[in-house]
């Protein structure tokens, strides 16, 4: 799950990086209205955490350029004015949600759960297939009713994996929703995340739910055929 933070208080902004990476999702962020316009050009965000009051263009003007083109893109608006008519404007130029300032963590997290699992068919908090599960409010992995312990990569795989179940996706759509812009990304292939990821689920149930399709991508499956 790929998330792009955009909140010029930097403090602020850190804090909400630092735990959302804690629960294994991928972050990108960025402190200005123009740096956002630039990555929602580039990269593609399964959700976007806005501020209203940014330098360069604020984040209304980044919202309704978002969505001159694309009307699927969850965002989820974070901002100090929290008078009627501004949380009316954002809801109306497309955002998906709003949550005023300041707030709880806790409760950021609860919505952004609820936004990213309302697109998918499983709406569960958590998902299932055969003998694994992945809690998406504690964001932790079980197999076999035991906890696995994976690194934030391998947890976003197995949870996209998952959110997908019943069709094969490609190694380029795993990088595009799993990995974010940190430096450490570029140090290793996606294979040997999938391949890491694999062996412990194997170690657990016995068996690798996990197939590797030639030419379409990996899919989940309850057994191994
Ligand atoms: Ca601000």
């Amino acid at each position: 799950m790929r998330l792009l933070v955009i909140e010029d208080e930097r403090a602020l902004c850190e804090t909400i990086v630092r735990s959302l990476r804690r629960l294994a999702y991928s972050v990108d962020y960025c402190y200005d209205g123009n740096r956002a316009m630039e990555l929602l050009g580039e990269e593609r965000y399964d959700l976007v955490l806005l501020d209203l009051n940014l330098p360069g263009a604020d984040g209304m003007t980044v919202l309704k350029t978002l969505r001159q083109t694309d009307r699927e893109t969850r965002v989820l608006i974070l901002s100090a004015r929290s008078e009627v008519a501004d949380k009316v404007a954002g809801l109306d130029a497309g955002a998906n949600d709003y949550l005023a300032k300041p707030f709880h963590l806790e409760e950021l997290e609860a919505r952004i759960r609820s936004l990213t699992l309302r697109q998918f068919t499983q709406n569960d908090v958590v998902l299932t297939c055969g003998g694994v599960t992945f809690d998406t409010k504690a964001r932790t992995a079980a197999a076999a009713g035991q906890p696995l312990a994976l690194t934030r990569k391998e947890t976003g795989i197995l949870e996209y994996l998952l959110l997908h179940r019943g069709r094969p996706v490609s190694q380029e759509e795993l990088i595009d929703h799993v990995w974010d812009n940190s430096v450490d990304n570029f140090s290793n292939s996606i294979r040997v995340h999938i391949s890491a990821l694999r062996k412990k689920l194997r170690t657990a149930l016995g068996y690798d739910p996990i197939r590797n399709r030639i030419g379409e991508g990996y899919i989940i499956e309850e057994e191994q055929a």
